[in-house]
């Protein structure tokens, strides 16, 4: 994947990256420089602007990107933004990090249509289910999970970036449920930019499948692959590894190492603080994360000045996390299935960027360590656990216990949280309570994506919003082919624009 980001510029022409070294010059279509900096976290990789780190994803070298500096909020401004609609509080949020990239005007306009598609008021409604305990729903979006918070956006910058290049681009990914329907719903009649979602055939929930197979445009494509979800993140990266098809396609990526699916989830942190009272209020977050992305938007508001007392890593049994807060190793084991499957990881690829600011910016220690963690599946993260340890804290949840959060919570409060929240739930319970300060937790899906769990659980499905009631009735439109590169690659190359009109 580390060649990943040598789509950049025209792919074909003479733009093409070449330098090395974090000072390469680099993109030349630009009409002005951007006057925010993205370095890669190890080290090797051009620095970039925001609509590059966009476009690209991964950095060249392997690496992730990071802004050379973090912009600040004043206080007066986060009190202000209580009460003000949600889109407006993106764009104070957003545009420090876009250096001119994209205009104050544009981000406004792509905001506002972005979270005009989520079916609540506020986007991000806070619940209260305790004395001092608040739920943030992050699930009003169009595929009921988290992510349409940022794919949503992600996609209008990305079409506008591209439209202002006269480009053209092709997303390539592989999901094990939430992220495909996000960035399917997110992309469908994109101009620009072509979808193709790979998942495994039969393994992802009815509701979840069918979020990627009934949109109808022609630029969005389910394939249903005769494999596991390991079998189409290793299609997925070899079709990045393939340079000339990566090439003749323009191939893009919007996983969550994307640096502005980032940022776009940075927006609720400071809705939901505000609206709690601060920077006045002692705040903290109970996130249920699995990859690190969401949990890092927590730690970048701190940084731009939510004053955050602790940020609460929530994993399910699968508890790399954990363990690395608890002992200082990062230490790999295999995957186990649980009844929150988007948090059934075995590496977090964000913690990358928290090693980075954790360990001083030191990108050679980050190569060494990821370099162990390729060779030995654990490295030890040294200098960053005194920091982590002050930063951060961390629980599991095993099945039981979420089981049991589940029917707890609705027992004391009322409230019916689906899995990945109720981790964060149980988690929260392992804070300490602190006098005048609110814990506000992140309920990442709606109850009723995850049915099956829920009925085991509760003993009912939770139904469907109205807003999506003939999702269970319309046609569904995908592709199953065998776990064959050549195969696949066939598939894409005959639907992607980039390859049948010309990436212009
Ligand atoms: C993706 C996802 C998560 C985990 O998000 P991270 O990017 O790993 O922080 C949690 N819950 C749900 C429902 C998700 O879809």
């Amino acid at each position: 994947m580390g060649a990943l980001a040598l789509f950049l510029g025209h792919p074909r022409s003479t733009v093409r990256l070449s330098g090395h070294g974090r000072n390469s010059p680099t993109n030349v279509h630009h009409e002005h420089k951007p006057t925010v900096l993205y370095i890669s976290t190890r080290g090797e990789a051009p620095t970039l602007g925001f609509a590059d780190v966009t476009l690209a994803g991964l950095a060249r070298d392997g690496g992730l990107y990071m802004p050379q500096t973090w912009p600040k909020l004043a206080p007066d401004m986060i009190a202000g933004m209580a009460g003000r609609p949600f889109h407006e509080i993106a764009v104070e949020v957003i545009a420090p990090f876009t250096g001119g990239d994209i205009s104050r005007a544009d981000l406004s306009a792509m905001a506002r249509d972005a979270y005009a598609q989520f079916g609540h008021a506020a986007v991000t409604p806070l619940v209260q289910i305790g004395p001092d305990l608040w739920v943030l729903e992050l699930f009003h979006g169009p595929t009921l999970a988290f992510k349409d918070v940022a794919m949503q956006l992600l996609a209008r910058m990305m079409d506008h970036v591209l439209a202002k290049r006269g480009q053209r681009a092709t997303i390539v990914g592989a999901t094990s449920g939430d992220t495909g329907g996000a960035a399917i719903e997110a992309f469908r009649g994109s101009k620009r930019v072509d979808v193709v979602i790979l998942f495994p055939d039969g393994r992802v929930s009815d509701v979840q499948r069918r979020m990627m197979t009934t949109p109808t445009e022609a630029n969005v494509h389910a394939l249903a692959v005769d494999g596991t979800f390991d079998d189409c993140q290793a299609l997925v990266k070899a079709m990045f590894n393939h340079h000339a098809f990566r090439d003749r396609l323009a191939l893009s990526a919007v996983n969550s190492i994307n640096w502005a699916r980032i940022v776009a989830q940075v927006t609720y942190y400071f809705a939901a603080g505000a609206a709690l009272g601060a920077p006045h209020r002692k705040l903290s977050f109970v996130v249920p994360t699995g990859n690190f992305g969401d949990i890092l938007a927590g730690y970048v508001a701190r940084q731009m000045g939510l004053p955050i007392e602790k940020l609460v890593i929530a994993s399910n049994a699968n508890d790399i996390l954990p363990r690395t807060l608890a002992t200082g190793v990062y230490e790999t084991r295999g995957v186990v299935a649980t009844t929150s499957p988007s948090m059934d990881i075995q590496v977090s690829s964000n913690f990358e960027r928290y090693l980075f600011e954790a360990g001083g910016r030191d990108a050679g220690a980050i190569r060494a360590q990821m370099a162990s963690l390729a060779q030995s599946g654990r490295f030890e993260i040294g200098k960053a656990h005194a920091r982590l340890k002050a930063e951060f804290a961390a629980a599991s949840a095993d099945e039981k216990a979420v089981a049991e959060t589940i029917r707890r919570t609705e027992r004391q409060s009322g409230y019916l949280a689906e899995p990945h929240t109720a981790c964060a739930i149980h988690a929260a319970d392992t804070l300490a309570p602190v006098p005048g300060a609110a814990r506000i937790v992140l309920a990442t899906a709606h109850p009723a994506k995850f049915p099956d769990a829920m009925a085991e659980i509760t003993g009912r499905r939770p139904a469907l919003p109205p807003r999506l009631k003939s999702l269970m009735t319309e046609v569904e439109r995908m592709t199953v082919l065998p776990n064959d590169l050549a195969a696949i690659e066939r598939f894409i190359e005959a639907r992607s624009r980039v390859a049948t009109e010309g990436n212009r």
